[in-house]
């Protein structure tokens, strides 16, 4: 481990780790263009995949793992600047008791929509002012999950590349293109676009099992208070809702986008 490029700071007060922690604001994220990831194996599995990091932070107590060494090897030949810390420095910066034992600073990586795949292969998946970061991160894994080729932020949304956002999404963020716009920009968009477009609605009375699916396409889901708008559901070829028993008005947005997408997958997995 070449330990004379690493520098060592274990005062939680040092300056430094006030400007890291600062990356947990949304304000300083937004001017900084930067993110923060958490964990070894999500670390290095961003850099091989040719994510752009700035910082790596890692513990003492780690200082033995060849995981550690492959992170610290991918940072330094990328430029980017290698701390090693204490465990209580760790816990400080991710306000954990037991926190991962490393942690990076990455550049945020937004795709323009005309680099987003549309291929005839293509499942898209459009969010619509998604407004909970763990929601965002859980659904953001799951449409890796199936494959999909990208997912597209509509109007006001939480930040894919907030703390809990990354947390949620286990990696899954490095793995899919994320790109965002306005409701205006997205209902021009959408009249290019070349496939099928599915809106999901608790008043509509299609179960969402006997959808006829084709690809590409691309899965609207509306916002965790209002639901899609008129404005939106007025793009899609179809409307679809999954049909409850019980008590509750409406499913989790992250639980019904995964029901969605897996039957997206499942009716759609042969054709090509
Ligand atoms: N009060 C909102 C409404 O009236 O639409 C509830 C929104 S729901 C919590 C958030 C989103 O999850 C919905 O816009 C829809 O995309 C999806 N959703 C939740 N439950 C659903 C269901 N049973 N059928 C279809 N979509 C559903």
């Amino acid at each position: 481990m070449p330990s004379n490029k690493i520098k060592e700071i274990l005062s939680v007060s040092n300056p430094f780790f006030k400007n890291f922690r600062a990356l947990t604001l949304k304000k300083v994220r937004e001017r900084e263009g930067l993110f923060l990831a958490e964990g070894l194996k999500l670390i290095i599995d961003a850099l091989e995949i040719g994510w752009n990091i700035r910082t790596l932070i890692f513990s003492t107590s780690n200082i033995k793992s060849s995981a550690l060494e492959r992170a610290i090897a991918g940072t330094m030949s990328s430029g980017g600047f290698v701390v090693k810390t204490s465990d209580k420095v760790m816990a400080s910066l991710t306000r954990r008791k037991n926190p991962q034992s490393a942690i990076g600073a990455f550049k945020q990586r937004w795709y323009q929509s005309q680099n987003i795949d549309l291929s005839k292969n293509a499942i898209l998946l459009g969010l619509d002012r998604i407004r909970d970061p763990g929601n965002l991160g859980t659904i953001i894994r799951t449409a890796d999950a199936v494959g999909a080729s990208g997912i597209l932020l509509i109007g006001n949304t939480t930040s894919p590349f907030s703390v809990e956002a990354v947390r949620a999404s286990m990696g899954s963020i490095f793995a899919i293109p994320v790109s965002r716009m306005s409701e205006k920009d997205f209902i021009s968009w959408q009249e290019q676009f070349p496939g099928f477009i599915v809106g999901t609605h608790l008043k509509s009375s299609l179960d969402y099992r006997k959808l006829t699916i084709r690809k590409p396409i691309l899965l609207l889901m509306g916002n965790e208070q209002q639901g899609l708008p008129d404005s939106l559901t007025a793009c899609c070829h179809q409307l679809a809702c999954i049909p409850q028993i019980g008590h509750t008005d409406s499913l989790n947005i992250a639980v019904a986008t995964g029901i969605m997408l897996y039957e997206i997958q499942r009716k759609t997995r042969f054709l090509i």
